[in-house]
């Protein structure tokens, strides 16, 4: 339980962030609220050579409004998401998502920006970030490109992130007016999900139905062609490979879907 020796550097500026991680290309990793990369150190999943804190990058932390679309800063804490005011009122979802997270002092450390690049199946917010099309804005020696979400969660932990780059950014279309859902099915409280189902606008996000985080596309097809609540949340399930573990076979698993999908339709459709 105690991690491989490693070097600490701490930044301040995205700049000062990215001229340490050229510099020391795969062997850096990137410290956000360090609440999946600490374990893993600690369990010698991970042993990185350097480690970048970016906590002091305060240009990171914000939420606001960009014309019809919310922006979030990466290193932005799921404390601050659940409660910001624009954030509640233009991606609810989101905001209550982050409230769903793990218990307070999680909350008062994680980051959207870790969450997403952590890229953990069983996360709740990588669902969330799915439904909402958001996209995705990377900073690397080369500039900033724009990845959409559909296109970030390429395997288990795995994004197209370099070692060089950094997230910095969350951008999502406003949402103020759709309807939204957000069920999460846990053995005890406080726990991740056993299976969890994001909903806004007719979007579906399901959490630890396969390796990655993935929509419910049958779901999605059935609804915007007119298929009721129940008959949609039926197809909740289909395309999905979750995993099958003693305490919850995946069976069980697309059972939950099936279940909690109609669940957050209904309770979008009545908000
Ligand atoms: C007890 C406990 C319970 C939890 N319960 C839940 C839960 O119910 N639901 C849930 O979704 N999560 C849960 N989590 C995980 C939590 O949400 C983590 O905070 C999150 O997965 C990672 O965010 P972080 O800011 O802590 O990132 P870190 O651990 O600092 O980093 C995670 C990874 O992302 C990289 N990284 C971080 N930020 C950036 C960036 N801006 N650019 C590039 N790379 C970056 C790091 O290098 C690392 O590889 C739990 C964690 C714990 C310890």
């Amino acid at each position: 339980m105690i991690p491989a020796e490693f070097r600490y550097e701490r930044v301040s500026t995205v700049d000062e962030a990215l001229a340490r991680l050229a510099e020391h290309g795969d062997d850096a990793k990137v410290l956000a609220g360090g609440h999946s990369l600490l374990p893993l150190m600690k369990l010698r999943l991970a042993a990185p050579e350097y480690l970048v804190d970016i906590g002091p990058v305060d240009e990171l932390r914000y939420v606001r409004l960009d014309g019809d679309e919310v922006v979030i800063g990466a290193l932005t804490r799921y404390s601050d998401l659940e409660q910001d005011p624009v954030l509640r009122e233009h991606a609810p979802l989101l905001a209550h998502a982050s409230g769903e997270v793990g218990d307070r002092q999680v909350r008062h450390r994680g980051t959207l920006g870790g969450s997403l690049v952590h890229a953990d199946a069983a996360a709740d917010l990588p669902a969330a970030i799915l439904a909402s099309d958001a996209v995705l804005v990377a900073r690397g020696p080369s500039g900033e490109r724009r990845i959409p979400a559909s296109e970030f969660f390429l395997g288990p932990f795995t994004t197209p992130l370099e070692p060089d780059e950094l997230l910095t950014e969350i951008r999502l279309p406003g949402q103020a007016g759709l309807g939204w859902g957000f069920e999460k099915f846990t053995r005890r409280a406080l726990d991740w999900a056993m299976v969890g189902v994001a909903v806004v606008g007719g979007k579906v996000g399901l959490v630890n139905m396969a390796g990655v985080p993935l929509r419910a596309s049958a779901t999605e097809e059935a609804l915007a062609s007119g298929a009721s609540i129940a008959d949609a949340a039926a197809l909740a399930a289909e395309g999905t490979n979750p995993p099958d573990e003693p305490h919850a076979t995946a069976e069980y698993r697309r059972h939950l879907a099936r279940v909690l999908t109609r669940r957050a339709l209904t309770q979008a459709a009545g908000s």
